[in-house]
């Protein structure tokens, strides 16, 4: 009925349902997590550097945010990879 509401729905949980029974998925998942909340932690940071012009600051948390932010892709593709592999079906 309500298109947009699925949708949104759809793009919030937009992962793969996770196979709680296998342990490669959960130690995947949870570095995932803790890649996630770095990478958003520095980004936190680094706004907090920008807003207060702290030119040192903000050169070492770009770096930080950006190394954060390809370890996330990394182990979003190990995921991937992963339940290609796995579990092909889901
Ligand atoms: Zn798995």
């Amino acid at each position: 009925m309500c298109g947009s509401q699925q949708f949104v729905q759809n793009h919030i949980r937009g992962y793969p349902l996770l196979d709680a029974k296998c342990k490669r998925c959960q130690a995947l998942w949870t570095k995932y997590a803790t890649v996630t909340s770095d990478h958003i932690r520095t980004e936190g940071k680094l706004r907090m550097a920008e807003l207060q012009s702290e030119l040192e600051q903000i050169a070492t948390l770009t770096l930080e945010a950006d190394a954060a932010g390809k370890l996330r892709i990394a182990g979003r593709e190990a995921i991937r990879v992963h339940e290609e592999e796995s579990h092909p079906s889901g």
